[in-house]
């Protein structure tokens, strides 16, 4: 297996934890911490487009608010996974509120899509065993809360009985660090090469990329992108994206990676 994973956060706009509280907000441009949804609409426009030009099938972890707000034809053919219901620090949850924000995040799914979701990604990538417990539960076999050591062998491992299948992460030539979390690129603080490179080191596996879908339009630095800008943005996610196809790694969504590992011959 040599896969390229692409997954998506779908959230509330450049979102922050609010103290006092669980739900998280979206970082004050002036008006308020107040969760704000237009850059998480027309950013997931833009990657829809995108990944239907490259044929690429994405794994979108969606938040209960955020998917309720969003035109849900732009998932056709993605995988949606669960992300929370209000974007919460599951790690400050007690277990029965776990419980209920797993359900309202499970519902929003299901209504939005017509699909019970498989996979999961807990809010700012905090998780605690205690919400890993409770996963099949609510039918979840694949977690994606995590980050692993960078290595030519990114095969994904099952932990008490849900597959973990993480982000990457390591240094760069310079001993930076980076992990395949696309942020510092829309920050334009890495550039497309810095991934290729990351994945190039990676001999079997599932190479995991994320980004948030505000982020092709948004940058939390420097406020709302130009069209210019934005439109450089979405041309490094293609370069990133085209680039590890041509290394020959193949687009794989989180459910599909679980369906390989169960599938192959041990
Ligand atoms: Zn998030």
């Amino acid at each position: 297996m040599r896969t390229l994973c692409f997954t998506v956060d779908l959230d509330r706009d450049v979102n922050i934890a609010i103290p006092g509280g669980i739900a998280a907000g979206s970082i004050d441009r002036g008006s308020g911490a107040g969760p704000r949804f237009s850059s998480a609409g027309k950013g997931l426009s833009i990657l829809s487009d995108l990944l239907d030009e490259l044929s690429i099938k994405a794994t979108f972890f969606a938040e209960a608010s955020t998917l309720r707000k969003m035109d849900s034809s732009l998932l056709s053919g993605h995988e949606v996974g669960m992300h929370g219901a209000e974007h919460e620090d599951l790690t400050a949850a007690g277990i029965d509120e776990k419980r209920k924000i797993m359900e309202e995040s499970m519902a929003a799914v299901k209504d939005a899509v017509g699909k019970a979701p498989e996979s999961f990604r807990a809010p700012y990538m905090k998780i605690d065993d205690e919400t890993l417990g409770i996963l099949p539960e609510f039918g979840i076999g694949v977690d994606s809360s995590r980050y692993a050591e960078m290595s030519p062998s990114l095969i994904p491992e099952k932990i008490g009985g849900i597959w973990e299948v993480p982000v990457p992460e390591g240094r760069d030539s310079l001993g930076k660090k980076i992990s395949a979390y696309l942020w510092p690129m829309h920050e334009s603080k890495r550039v497309p090469e810095d991934y290729l490179q990351m994945a190039s080191d990676m001999k079997e596996g599932a190479f995991v990329i994320a980004t948030h879908t505000w982020h092709m339009v948004e940058s939390r630095d420097k406020g709302i992108m130009s069209k210019e800008e934005a439109e450089a943005n979405a041309g490094n996610v293609r370069k990133v994206l085209e680039g590890m196809m041509d290394m020959g790694l193949r687009p794989s969504t989180v459910a599909e990676i679980r369906k390989m590992m169960e599938d192959r011959p041990r």
